[in-house]
Formats: structure tokens, C-alpha cells, sequence
């Protein structure tokens, strides 16, 4: 199913608040979840707390620092992240120094949404950020395979439904993540679903009848009350 398991993580270093939120509100409409910087220090600070970040937007002009530099020690650190400087139209020596800098590719404002999406979407192809990237999970006694589409406990295959599976997808990618009932909706039946998030209850407890040692006293999938479910594994 498109659209299931975890949101892809973008980092967007950016001072201007105006830039920053059009690019915020156009990587959700997009499906990507914007982690938000406006500093360079922030955005180490961000890159630490969220190490499943794989691809970064990087503004130049930064208020301690400039993009080059937060790119340069990016890719010391993580030399997998996608890197896309945005540059201003007048900063065509930027471009060239940005890309030796170790940038993968550079945006020139003003730019357009479809634009910046279809550069993140090229990129996070590149840099294995699709699903394909793992094909074996293995949390505890369960082990996932996203290519066959099986799951295992103790070695025994257990029957999903296609839904079921990418719920347990979403879940064995994230452990010990609360996840809400509306991050598990977004991510399992997709943006457009309109029906009730009751949905999501009434598959975790049948995804609960077929994993749990014992169904009503669950220990994998657990209940986070008042917000959703978390994998506990
Ligand atoms: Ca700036």
C-alpha cells in the first residue's frame, strides 16, 4: 500500500519564519514530516533528536552560522543525507560552492512547491529513503518482511491483511513511539481516507488477536491512553 509506514523526516534549516512555513506546509501536503530549524545550531539539535532524518533543505544565510558550513559538518556526520542548499538567484557562485560543500543538488528562490518536492522526491530515492531500503525487521520474537509481506513469530508465519500489515509496518519502524490514531491513519489508509479513525481501533484489535500472547492483556502493542498505540518492541 502507498503511503504506509513512517513519514519521511526533512530537515528544513531556514531563519526567514515566512520561507520556512511555506516550506513547512508544503512537505506535510506533500506527506513529509518538516522538521523545523532556524538556526544552525538548532539544526544539529534536531539532526541528534532525529537520527532518521535522510534528507535536509538548507538555507544559506543563517543567523550563527551559513548553510555551507551546517552542510560541511553534516556530511562529516552523516554522509548518507541528502543535501538541498536553497540559494537566491543572485548567489550563482553559491551554487557551485554549495555543491562542492557536498550538497546534492540546490533550489533558487523563489522557487515553487512542485519544484522543491520533486527535487526531495529524487533525492530521498537516492538516498534509499523508500521502503525498499529495509527489507527485514526484526523486533523481539516478530520478524517483518516488507518485500514478501510476511510477518513471523517464533518463526511461524501469521496471516495479515494487507492493513494489518502496514500497521505493523508502521509500528516496527517506529518502537516505543506513541503513535496517534491519526498518524497511524494518515500512514495506513493515506491523507484522502475519509471515513472514522475508529478504523484504526477496530484493526489493532484484531492485529491483537493475532500477535498477542494474550489478546487482553497486550504487551506489544501497547495502549497509549487518550492519544494511540505504541510498539513495545
Ligand atoms: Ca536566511
Amino acid at each position: 500500500m502507498k503511503g504506509a509506514g513512517i513519514l519521511k523526516k526533512v530537515l528544513v534549516v531556514e531563519d526567514e519564519s515566512s520561507i520556512r512555513s511555506f516550506v513547512v506546509i508544503n512537505l506535510k501536503r506533500s506527506g513529509y514530516e518538516p522538521i523545523e530549524a532556524a538556526t544552525g545550531e538548532q539544526a544539529f539539535e534536531q539532526v541528534r533528536l532525529n537520527p532518521d532524518i535522510k534528507v535536509a533543505i538548507l538555507d544559506i544565510m543563517l543567523p550563527d552560522t551559513d548553510g555551507f558550513e551546517v552542510c560541511r559538518r553534516l556530511r562529516a556526520s552523516h554522509p548518507k543525507m541528502g543535501i538541498i542548499m536553497l540559494t537566491a538567484r543572485t548567489q550563482e557562485m553559491d551554487k557551485i560552492t554549495g555543491l562542492m560543500t557536498g550538497a546534492d543538488d540546490y533550489v533558487t528562490k523563489p522557487f515553487s512547491p512542485a519544484e522543491l518536492t520533486a527535487r526531495i522526491d529524487a533525492l530521498y530515492r537516492r538516498v534509499g529513503g523508500d521502503e525498499e531500503e529495509v527489507t527485514e525487521l526484526v523486533r523481539g520474537p516478530f520478524k517483518l518482511n516488507t518485500r514478501n509481506r510476511t510477518l513471523e513469530k517464533n518463526g511461524e508465519r501469521i496471516k495479515l491483511t494487507q492493513v494489518e500489515f502496514s500497521i505493523i509496518k508502521l509500528f516496527m519502524e517506529n518502537p516505543g513511539k506513541a503513535l496517534s490514531r491519526d498518524e497511524i491513519l494518515n500512514a495506513v489508509w493515506g491523507k484522502d481516507y475519509y471515513g472514522e479513525v475508529k478504523i484504526v481501533d477496530v484493526n489493532i484489535r484484531r492485529l491483537r488477536l493475532k500477535i498477542e500472547d494474550d489478546p487482553t492483556n497486550p504487551t506489544y502493542i501497547t495502549t497509549v491512553w487518550g492519544h494511540g498505540y505504541k510498539w513495545g518492541y
